[in-house]
């Protein structure tokens, strides 16, 4: 059976001679494993479908729960991401964010539409890649399940002034008076940066928002169990 997908490519590896697996995150069906054949070879007509990033509209076959490229063409191959390090190391933290935390065949437009705004506002957009990616995590976290509260104290609902923790396992920060001992203190100015970004205010300081993308680093790899790689070294540049 053949069937027309979108699809945003999250990463491939060489298979046979000339073949490649695709690994797409597409909108009807999540995340799926395709085999590409002969993509590798100089002339392929599909050659670009292979690349991350990659956005395009394809037909697959299906046959005994096995996906086959037949067709592709691209609806955007996101260029610019490619030649600027921060949106090109910002992008694969998403692809990697995405990777780990959708399922095979877990059908979710909702993360499909901010993966695919995400990358859109990343290449042609006027925010800063570090910015875009700190909401990219907020709203995905949210579809997750797996948000981080910036808001007032998660316990007593005060407002946070001074010192701040972070609760990775209730997804929450709260203030000096409600932290449990296991409970680690962050800086209070990451604090303020995300919550202040998050609120949709015009904001960017270089080094608070690599410190907002190391948290979001720990955070995801302390209450999700995923290391984003992409990000810590996106967070030292
Ligand atoms: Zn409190």
């Amino acid at each position: 059976m053949e069937e027309k997908v979108l699809g945003i490519t999250l990463r491939s590896v060489n298979y046979k001679e000339s073949d490649r697996i695709l690994t797409v995150f597409t909108l009807e069906k999540g995340k799926i494993s395709v085999s590409a054949r002969g993509v590798r070879k100089a002339n392929a007509k599909w050659k670009w479908v292979a690349e991350p990033f990659c956005f395009a509209r394809s037909v697959i076959a299906e046959k005994s729960g096995r996906f086959t490229l037949k067709e592709s063409e691209t609806v955007d191959f996101f260029y610019p991401v490619r030649t600027d390090i921060e949106k090109y190391y910002a992008a694969y933290s998403a692809l990697e964010f995405t990777d780990a935390f959708m399922q095979e065949e877990m059908v979710s437009p909702e993360f499909f539409y901010v993966l695919a705004d995400f990358l859109k506002k990343l290449c042609y957009g006027e925010e800063k890649p570090k910015n875009l990616l700190i909401k990219f995590f907020d709203a995905a976290l949210k579809l997750s399940g797996q948000q981080v509260d910036f808001s007032d104290c998660g316990r007593c609902g005060k407002e946070i002034t001074g010192k701040v923790f972070l609760s990775p396992y209730s997804g929450c920060s709260v203030c000096e008076n409600c932290r449990e001992p296991s409970e680690k203190e962050y800086s209070f100015d990451t604090y303020q940066y995300i919550k202040t970004l998050l609120e949709g205010k015009d904001v960017y300081s270089g080094d608070s928002a690599k410190n907002a993308l190391k948290f979001y680093y720990y955070y995801i790899k302390t209450a999700c169990g995923v290391d984003i790689k992409s990000v810590s070294v996106l967070s030292e540049i």
